[in-house]
């Protein structure tokens, strides 16, 4: 009996930090890190652990309740994003980010790919910069 309250208890916990995240996601404009969520959720009071952002952030990306990408220094970066096809214009230094269409490089990329054969294609494309706000 003792060890299924032992696998029970951080089961519920884990539960609750995970809420925890999806929320502060649903609440962020910006791409965030793991570490930079985990540093704010702590600031708003809540106690969860650096591992269980971690891993609820890869299981909301691989659910596709967020958007992940790679930031320039290698990290990954998540936003809770519109559901659908886009891409995105990213601040590098505050992470302000804005989703685009950019419609004439998606018929591009349709036409350079019947152009060689492919079938089945996919394609990522984010924008790098500094916000309006970061390049004043
Ligand atoms: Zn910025
Ligand atoms: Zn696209």
């Amino acid at each position: 009996m003792t060890s299924t309250e032992t696998t029970r208890a951080p089961a519920t916990r884990q539960t609750w930090q995970r809420a925890a995240v999806r929320d502060l996601m649903e609440r962020t404009e910006e791409f965030r890190t793991a570490q930079q969520v985990h540093d704010l959720l702590r600031k708003e009071g809540a106690k969860v652990g650096l591992a269980t952002v971690y891993r609820a952030l890869q299981s909301m990306a691989e659910a596709d309740e967020v958007d992940v990408l790679r930031t320039p220094e290698g990290e990954n970066a998540y936003r809770s994003c519109s559901r659908g096809h886009h891409h995105h214009l990213v601040c590098r230094s505050c992470g302000y980010s804005i989703e685009i269409h950019p419609e004439a490089m998606e018929q591009w990329a349709r036409d350079i790919a019947e152009e060689h054969g492919f079938t089945d294609t996919g394609h990522e494309l984010e924008i790098f910069g500094l916000c309006r706000n970061c390049s004043g």
